[in-house]
């Protein structure tokens, strides 16, 4: 008797550069104990392709990738083809001990730090903004934020809509945003890992819905030097014994006290944060003033050009559940995991220090006198590897992998001119 080839299970990990990466068996093999193997050198491949140079690992050791069961989703066939399932991994070491370079695990080991310290716990949402294209060249010609644009990219849009439900992740809002073909979409708030895991699937189903009807979503931070930016916002509150503990009527900003050190750990850690969170060669173009992507070091009442603003409230809706700040200076080349589990431990260290703001900025950023963001990813880096308490907080081999592909990808990109970068990146995301 012949036997059917069953339907692959694709048991994947999100590395330094965003890109999901792993192997594939047939989905009746999967082991969820074991895995698949992997290499570490597999964490320092580049945007572009290439291994960075000087990274720690070399052609030495092995790792397991050992899926998460309940990360499971379903990619239709492409093309005729199967479904795939996908899974989420951690990596592991061959004696089944987690890998301290595994950035997944790098977030359930913070999460437990805030809740081990602090006994707090946090709601998270992360924004996608990107742009759809069409494979036949056609260009999108809708209005800013408007129906038309909406329609114009169907039926890419419900069918997203549709995938994310089959996928068992709530869609929020699907928003026309400003530029041509741009859009948005949102997820309610969850824990910060289940958020960072749905910010990796997300994105592999829109592009992958987008490539079944002869379009393309792109992620990259910004298409062309003059162009919209595509931002990643990342939407965080505090919680204390499941009930929200960020919302003080009377307190600066309507902070609580808690809430306050949380976000000046973020304000007093960001120059370095920054290297992880908008980590590209283009990053930093869209982290320009007047783009609405963020600008100052600084909490800001409803203003989109501070790296913390302070959401809106609806009348009607309950302050305490609703309130939240919006981290702005991400984008989708960060890896979730990293960023979440980074801006987690800032918060701790704000939270362990007692760290207060200096006030809210309620008017311009530039006009604030707020500190701006580094200017250049260098910058930042150069602010990471200053910062001993940032070093502290992750594995030398991580940080070393992951300033090297900085190394290495500006290396890659030194003799383009910042348009070529921008369209080389559009490719790559
Ligand atoms: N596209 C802007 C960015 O790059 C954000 C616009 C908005 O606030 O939705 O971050
Ligand atoms: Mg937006």
């Amino acid at each position: 008797m012949t036997q059917q080839a069953g339907p692959f299970a694709f048991i994947g990990t999100n590395d330094l550069v965003a890109m999901t990466r792993g192997r594939a068996l047939p989905l009746a093999d999967i082991n969820f104990t074991t895995g698949v193997g992997w290499v570490p050198a597999d964490l320092a491949v580049t945007a572009m392709g290439g291994v960075a140079e000087g990274n720690p690992f070399g052609a030495l050791g092995d790792l397991r990738l050992v899926p998460d069961k309940s990360t499971e989703v379903v990619f239709a066939g492409l093309r005729g083809g199967l479904p795939v399932h996908m899974f989420i991994a951690d990596q592991v070491r061959l004696d089944g001990q987690p890998w301290e370079c595994c950035p997944r695990t790098q977030l359930k080991n913070a999460v437990a730090k805030l809740k081990d310290l602090h006994g707090l716990e946090l709601s998270v949402a992360f924004e996608h903004e990107f742009i759809v294209t069409r494979n036949d060249g056609v260009p999108m010609t809708g209005h800013p934020m408007a129906f038309d644009s909406m329609r114009e990219v169907e039926p890419f849009g419900s069918e997203l809509a549709k995938a994310f439900a089959s996928a068992g992740i709530p869609l929020e809002n699907w928003l026309p945003e400003y530029g041509a073909g741009q859009f948005e979409y949102t997820t309610p708030p969850a824990d910060p890992l289940t958020a960072a895991d749905r910010a990796v699937i997300t994105k592999d189903l829109a592009r992958d819905v987008a490539a079944r009807h002869d379009m393309r979503a792109s992620f990259a931070p910004l298409p062309h030097p003059t162009g919209v930016g595509n931002g990643l916002h990342i939407h965080f509150s505090l919680r204390r014994d499941g009930k929200p503990a960020s919302y003080d009527s009377d307190g600066l900003g309507r902070m609580t006290r808690e809430f306050q050190s949380a976000a000046a750990g973020i304000l007093e850690h960001a120059r370095g944060l920054l290297a992880i969170t908008a980590p590209s060669q283009i990053s930093f173009l869209r982290l320009t003033p007047h783009r609405w992507s963020a600008g100052g070091v600084c909490v800001g009442d409803q203003n989109r050009e501070a790296l913390l603003r302070i959401c809106p409230i609806p009348a009607g809706s309950d302050p305490e559940k609703m309130f939240n700040l919006e981290y702005r200076a991400a984008d989708a080349t960060a890896n979730p995991w990293l960023t979440m589990a980074a801006m987690i431990y800032a918060m701790v260290d704000g939270l362990d220090r007692g760290l207060t703001l200096d006030g809210i900025v309620e008017g311009e950023v530039e006009e604030s006198g707020a500190p701006m963001l580094p200017a250049t990813l260098d910058e930042a880096i150069d602010a990471l590897k200053g910062d001993a308490i940032m070093n502290s907080w992750f594995a030398a081999d991580l940080m070393a992998t992951h300033i090297g592909i900085r190394a290495t990808e500006k290396a890659a990109v030194a003799e383009l001119d910042d348009a070529a970068k921008c369209a080389l990146y559009a490719t790559l995301y």
